[in-house]
């Protein structure tokens, strides 16, 4: 594939490492192709000719994530071959590498989420466990086996619940009121927090559907209770749920700044969209440990889902906006955005954040402090909602009226 190399390799091993990384930034959804492919290669023949360096786990390592790139945009199994290749040998070559139980975890998930093996899953997991205990990775794959397990328990309660859905094929979107409890998300002017909104806004969405034939819906939470963000997207996909609607308002260190925004979840270079990411990430600070590597280790894995959010979230927008607009809520459109949102990460259903407005803002928080406003602004996403469902799955709504 690449061209023939006079002399030694002159790729070593800190030239490769910046240029892995520099892609990663410039380039995360895989633009350009050809530059993934050519870092693929001299990677590739890194480790093939310096197989007793000691830097050599690590750039496995890197070659493995960046075929699981290529894999996530090509969809071509081949690079999930590789990228397990890669890993599965830096953990039985490399047992004394720093980054062989990170690899083990690694490996582990990509059985779990993109092969959807299970057993592959827990062998590697368990080999964590077993072998690296004192390591920072073993408390990611007990939770990971946790997790394998809950799912596996879940399944057999669910025969009966999915024998439900069967009899009635409702079309079923998982709101999500951000926050709860400890965790009140932004604070507003009058005192007004976050996590009340949220739910106010949810519990009215809820009654909405309740009159929607074929639609319904479910909370993450239905108090003031707090909800782990990973508990929230879990729910979701043990639902089996059609849609993922996590629901917040916004805060800016500018004061009165005002509008609406949906996002997906994907990696961004833009300032204000990583600090809106970090800020609705906090609520891990409520969990305790663990999830912030969770979430570097879970972020690329994830992105298949972002294909389908992507539509979901500019069409939400569109006709959500469109009917603010059509009610005079003076709602500004800040547009669509994609940001590393946690509580995305993992949902195998198209899912997206809403901000509705700013809390913290004169003009915004008055608004949503009113419960007419309230009810208006949830009269608009219910508008929004209603019409994906109707285009993704027209037979659902049509053939109930
Ligand atoms: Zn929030």
């Amino acid at each position: 594939m690449s061209l023939p190399r006079v002399g030694l390799c002159e790729n070593t091993y800190d030239s490769l490492r910046a240029r892995y990384l520099k892609l990663r930034n410039v380039d995360p959804s895989v633009n350009n192709p050809s530059s993934w492919l050519a870092l693929a290669a001299d990677l590739e023949h890194f480790v093939r000719e310096h197989s007793g360096d000691k830097m050599t786990p690590s750039l496995m390592y890197d070659a493995s994530i960046v075929s699981e790139i290529l894999y996530t945009k090509t969809q071509e199994p081949r690079y999930l071959k590789e990228a397990i290749t890669y890993l599965d040998t830096l953990s039985k070559k490399y047992t004394e590498s720093e980054v062989a139980p990170e690899a083990l975890v690694r490996l582990g998930d990509l059985h779990l989420y993109l092969e959807k093996n299970t057993e592959g899953a827990t062998g590697a997991y368990q080999q964590v466990v077993e072998t690296y205990a004192d390591s920072e990775m073993s408390t990611v794959a007990k939770q990971r086996l946790q997790e394998i397990h809950k799912s596996a328990s879940n399944q057999e309660n669910q025969k009966t619940t999915r024998l439900d859905k069967a009899d009635n094929e409702n079309f079923l979107i998982v709101l999500d009121p951000g926050h709860g409890g400890e965790d009140h998300g932004a604070k507003g002017v009058g005192g007004l927090y976050e996590k009340d909104v949220t739910l106010a806004v949810a519990l009215l969405l809820e009654k909405y559907f309740r009159d929607e034939p074929g639609v319904s819906v479910r909370l993450t939470r239905r108090a003031d209770s707090f909800v782990p963000l990973q508990s929230r997207s879990q729910m979701a996909n043990q639902e089996e749920a059609d849609l993922f609607v996590s629901l917040h308002v916004n805060a800016s260190e500018k004061k009165n700044s005002s509008g609406y925004e949906v996002y997906y979840l994907d990696n961004t270079r833009d300032v204000s969209s990583k600090r809106l990411a970090d800020r609705e990430n906090a609520s891990m600070n409520y969990e305790g440990g663990g999830s912030d590597l969770m979430f570097m280790l879970s972020d690329l894995i994830t992105t298949a889902q972002v294909n389908e959010s992507i539509p979901f979230a500019r069409h939400f927008y569109d006709t959500s906006l469109h009917s603010m607009k059509s009610k005079s809520l003076g709602v500004r459109g800040r547009g669509v955005k994609k940001a590393p949102l946690y509580v995305l990460v993992g949902t195998t259903m198209p899912s997206i954040l809403v901000e509705m407005l700013f809390v913290d803002s004169t003009l915004d928080g008055k608004k949503l402090a009113s419960e007419e406003f309230r009810q208006k602004l949830a009269e608009s996403l219910f508008d929004g909602l209603k019409s994906y469902v109707l285009k993704s799955e027209p037979e659902v709504l049509r053939a109930q009226r």
